[in-house]
C-alpha cells in the first residue's frame, strides 16, 4: 500500500501583483495581494497596503506578475491525449474491438492511468475546473473522488461517465451507452447516477469523427422524449445535461427536451436564441453554448492528411463547422452564456490547449479578448453550476488561480505557460506540460 500523499495546504499570500479579475469589461487591478487559508479558500483579497498577512502565512512575491482565475473547461474527454485518431478505430466495428479491451480489467486500469495524466496535463496547462462529457467508464469519477478526499491534488472534476447515445450512435459503443426507448434512456442515466456522475451526456446527433456516411454529422439521432427522460432524472439529482448537437433540428430537440449546454451547436434561428435564453425544462431556466471551436477549425484549415481523416468525415465536417462558427458569433450577440470547452482528446485538441478556445472565440466569433478571458473562468463557472465556488478570485471562494507573465486581457497566448497554478489551495510550482511542437507550429499557422 502506498501511502496517501500528503495533501494539507500550508497557508500563503501573493503580494503586490496585479489581478487579471476575468470581468467582462477586463477590469485589472494593481499591487495587490491575495491570502489563500489552509482550506484552500481565498481569505483575503485587496489593496497590499490595506491587506494583513497573517504571521505563519508562506509569502510569495508577485511584483510584475499577474494573477487570475484558473481556467474552466466545460468540455473535456481524458481518454486519449488529442492527436489524430485511426480512422480505423472509429467505426462501429473498430469501437467495438477497443470498448472489449477497454472493459476488461487491464483495460480499466489502463484507461484509469491514461485519464489520470491527461487531467494532470489539464491542470498543470492552468485549468483548475473540467467537466468530462464522455468517459469510457466510470474512471473519471474514481479521479474526482480522490482529488476530492485528499488523496491527491488535481483540478475540480464534474465527471459524466459513458455518453448517451442510440444504438451505433454518435460516440458508441466506446464512450457510450446505447438505449432505445425513453424508458431504456432514464434507467441508463440513472445507473449513471448511482455510479456517482456529477454530470450527464447525451449525443442528440452524430458527430463527425466517427461518422460513416455523408450527412450523418449532425443527423439527429436521439428522439425529444428520449432526451426529456434522461435531463428529468439528471435534474431530479440536480445534475445538469450537456448534449452533443451539431443541426437545428438536433439542438432544437435537445433545448426543448431540457438540455442545459449544447456542445458544438449550430446557425441559430430565432426559436433557438429564444429557447437558448429561456428554457423552462432546464435545471436553471436557460441553457448554454460551448461552441468547442478548437475540434472544428482544424477540420476547415489543416489538411485531410494531417487530420488523417476519411473522405465522408472531410466532407462532413464543413456544414458542421460553418454552423459552430455561426452559431458562437450569435450566440454572443444575443447575450446566450457561451462557455469554454475544447473537446479535448479530438484530433489536434491536446490537453493542455485550453488557452486557445479562447483566442480562437476573438477570432472567429466576434469577442474581446476580455470577453473570451471572462467566457474561460467566471461564464464557464456559472455555467457549470459552480459560480459561487470558483471562477473569480473572491472572499470565501475557492483559491483556484495563475500566476502569470502578462495580462491575459492583453495577450491571451500568456495562459499557455503559467508560471503557477493553484487548484484549491495547492500550489503546482514549474507547471510543465508536454508540448506536441509540431502539431503547435501547424495551429498556429492555421490561424495566423
Ligand atoms: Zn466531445
Amino acid at each position: 500500500m502506498h501511502a496517501p500523499r500528503n495533501t494539507a495546504i500550508e497557508p500563503f499570500a501573493i503580494e503586490h501583483a496585479s489581478v487579471a479579475t476575468g470581468d467582462e469589461d477586463g477590469r485589472t487591478l494593481t499591487d495587490t495581494t491575495i491570502v489563500v487559508d489552509g482550506l484552500g479558500k481565498i481569505r483575503e483579497i485587496g489593496p497590499s497596503s490595506e491587506v494583513v498577512v497573517p504571521p505563519g502565512y508562506h509569502k510569495l512575491d508577485g511584483t510584475g506578475k499577474f494573477v487570475s482565475p484558473g481556467m474552466i473547461n466545460g468540455h473535456t474527454h481524458t481518454f486519449s491525449q488529442g492527436k489524430p485518431l485511426d480512422p480505423k478505430g472509429s467505426t462501429p466495428e473498430g469501437q467495438r474491438k477497443t470498448a472489449k479491451i477497454m472493459h476488461s480489467a487491464p483495460g480499466k486500469l489502463f484507461m484509469y492511468e491514461t485519464s489520470k495524466s491527461n487531467i494532470m496535463t489539464l491542470l498543470n496547462s492552468g485549468v483548475t475546473t473540467i467537466r468530462t462529457v464522455g468517459d469510457v467508464g466510470y474512471e473519471v469519477v474514481a479521479i474526482r473522488d480522490r482529488i476530492n478526499s485528499g488523496k491527491m491534488v488535481g483540478p475540480r472534476i464534474m465527471a459524466s461517465g459513458p455518453m448517451l447515445a442510440i444504438p451505433d450512435g454518435h460516440g458508441a459503443p466506446l464512450v457510450a451507452m446505447e438505449s432505445d426507448t425513453p424508458e431504456e434512456a432514464r434507467s441508463e442515466a440513472e445507473y449513471s447516477i448511482d455510479h456517482g456522475v456529477n454530470a450527464l451526456k447525451i449525443a442528440a446527433t452524430g458527430g463527425v469523427t466517427d461518422s460513416q456516411v455523408l450527412g450523418e454529422a449532425g443527423a439527429p439521432q436521439m428522439t425529444e422524449e428520449q432526451m426529456r427522460a434522461i435531463c428529468e432524472a439528471a435534474h431530479a439529482n440536480d445534475i445538469i445535461v450537456a448534449a452533443h448537437a451539431q443541426s437545428e433540428e438536433g439542438v432544437r430537440r435537445a433545448l426543448k427536451a431540457g438540455v442545459d449546454t449544447i456542445e458544438h451547436g449550430c446557425a441559430l434561428d430565432d426559436e433557438l436564441t429564444e429557447l437558448f435564453l429561456n428554457n423552462p425544462n432546464t435545471l436553471r431556466g436557460w441553457s448554454a453554448l460551448e461552441p468547442t471551436l478548437s475540434a472544428g477549425l482544424p477540420m476547415k484549415y489543416l489538411s485531410q492528411e494531417t487530420l488523417n481523416m476519411t473522405d465522408i468525415q472531410m466532407e462532413n465536417s464543413v456544414p458542421v463547422v460553418e454552423g459552430m462558427v455561426k452559431g458562437a458569433q450569435q450566440a454572443h450577440e444575443a447575450g446566450i452564456k457561451v462557455g469554454v470547452g475544447t473537446d479535448t482528446a479530438m484530433p489536434f485538441v491536446p490537453q493542455y490547449g485550453t488557452w486557445r478556445e479562447m483566442a480562437l472565440l476573438v477570432r472567429f466569433a466576434g469577442f474581446t479578448p476580455a470577453e473570451a478571458f471572462h467566457a474561460g473562468t467566471q461564464v464557464t463557472a456559472e455555467i457549470l453550476g459552480l459560480g459561487d465556488v470558483t471562477g473569480s478570485l473572491e472572499v470565501g471562494k475557492s483559491a483556484d488561480l495563475l500566476v502569470l507573465n502578462e495580462n491575459p486581457v492583453d495577450n491571451l497566448r500568456t495562459l499557455e505557460k503559467p508560471l503557477l497554478v493553484v487548484a484549491a489551495g495547492h500550489p503546482i510550482f514549474h507547471p510543465e506540460v508536454d508540448r506536441f511542437d509540431d502539431m503547435e507550429a501547424q495551429l498556429d499557422e492555421a490561424y495566423k
